[in-house]
């Protein structure tokens, strides 16, 4: 049997047989994509509308990305941090230029990317702003997402992702989110060092906080010399039509000087998903000296954090997102999609409502948490060329790539529109 010349039933009955099943996904076997296209097994062509979870911003199998990961892979693929490599140097001055913060700490998941903001957040805790040993506490917020560590699910709130997996790391309290009153109280607590949140949450819906939410949030911090950590591994990298989502409505690409009104500066920024186009894992926290300085030799490290093909694909990456302007794009065809979806939401009663910002958006079903619903339009999406993929209680996540041009969005628009009217009653 050649590799890759399964079927589709074939494929998913492997998967299942030999593979843990830690995942329920649709019921299609991809194998080729191009730009915002995915193709499966049997040759049929998709618009691919959550991108990898928005690791794909960039499209999938971007020229120059591919390219850059192919070169380097010919020449030099992982040295281990126990030597310098040539292109670590050169990648780690392009991405703190990029992101306007002197130091970054390169690693591979998003998860342990948010690991290592934790840890830099305690240790500056315990050494620059006199906590109690041992006793450094970190806010979170409810419905929160960063990863699948056993000290992040430690302090999430959703049961299928903590459930038997404790015992669970102390040091974390959480509180409602998109409430500055519940955070007031929180920072005021003792030996409290950080106030770790996602702009907005992904995997709890798209749930979208006010406006002014998180820069307020920040000054919270501020006035309570409490470090505020941005977890931006879904909602950075133009995703939400600004290059990061603290950027608010500065839709610069990255290039201005950060000094837009509506532009929160975290103290430590984490990314991951697209700051490699999705072509390999990189993720990174960034953050300025005088934080990033507590990590000395030894204490905190990777095998593969900073290989030379990591450092080459996240540079090119990050490029595409400038040369193509994708977050001016993002929130262009991300302002048309919730236009439309709010006019379906007005003449089907299926539909609750639209939220988002760029092109990360929510449709809510109207309908109870538990049914199915979400599921089945997500499988009617699948068989007229659209993949989307519910979340937790009937909502859908459309999130396509940003190389997405608005010809492609009508299109994309007309299929959800009448696979939806079709559940209509
Ligand atoms: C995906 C995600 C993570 C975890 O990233 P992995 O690469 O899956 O470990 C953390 N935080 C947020 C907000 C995410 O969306």
């Amino acid at each position: 049997m050649e590799l890759g010349q399964l079927t589709t039933d074939e494929a998913i009955a492997f998967e299942n047989k030999y593979g843990a099943h830690n995942y329920h996904p649709l019921p299609v076997v991809l194998d080729r994509g191009e730009g915002v296209y995915v193709w499966d097994v049997e040759g049929k062509k998709y618009f691919d509308f959550l991108s990898a979870y928005s690791a794909v911003n960039q499209g999938h199998c971007h020229p120059r990305i591919v390219d850059a990961m192919v070169e380097q892979a010919k020449r030099l693929t992982l040295t281990s941090r126990a030597f310098f490599n040539s292109r670590l140097g050169e990648y780690e001055k392009f991405v703190t230029e990029y992101f306007s913060f002197d130091k970054v700490l390169p690693m591979n998941s998003g998860a342990e990317a948010v690991e290592t903001a934790i840890k830099i957040a305690r240790k500056y805790g315990y050494e620059k702003m006199g906590v109690t040993p041992d006793r450094a506490k970190i806010i979170v917020a409810n419905d929160n997402f960063h990863g699948r560590t056993t000290t992040i699910v430690s302090f999430s709130n959703d049961q299928d992702a903590r459930k038997n997996f404790g015992p669970y790391t102390p040091g974390f309290e959480s509180i409602a989110y998109n409430d500055l009153d519940a955070l007031s109280n929180a920072v005021k607590e003792e030996n409290v060092v950080a106030f770790l949140v996602e702009p907005i949450q992904g995997e709890a819906g798209v749930n979208t906080p006010a406006d002014d939410y998180i820069q307020k949030a920040k000054a919270v911090c501020a006035e309570n010399n409490v470090l505020f950590i941005a977890d931006e591994i879904q909602t950075g990298i133009a995703r939400t039509g600004a290059l990061l989502a603290v950027c608010g409505n500065c839709s610069c690409e990255g290039h201005c000087e950060r000094q837009a009104a509506t532009y929160t500066r975290p103290d430590l920024l984490i990314l991951g998903k697209a700051l490699s186009g999705g072509a390999y894992p990189v993720s990174a926290v960034l953050a300025d000296d005088e934080i990033m300085n507590v990590i000395k030799p030894g204490e905190h490290g990777s095998t593969f954090g900073g290989n030379p093909i990591a450092a080459a694909v996240a540079i090119a990456a990050l490029e595409v997102v400038k040369d193509e302007k994708l977050a001016q794009n993002a929130r262009r065809l991300g302002e048309i999609f919730r236009a439309e979806m709010s006019k379906l939401a007005d003449e089907l009663s299926i539909v609750k409502l639209v939220r988002g910002r760029g092109l990360l958006n929510a449709v809510l079903i109207n309908d109870t948490e538990d049914s199915s619903t979400a599921w089945d339009i997500c499988v009617k999406l699948m068989e007229n060329g659209l993949l989307a993929k519910p979340t937790h209680g009937n909502i859908i996540r459309f999130a396509p790539p940003l190389v997405m041009t608005e010809e492609q969005l009508m299109e994309c628009i007309a299929i959800i529109k009448s696979t939806i009217a079709e559940f209509e009653k």
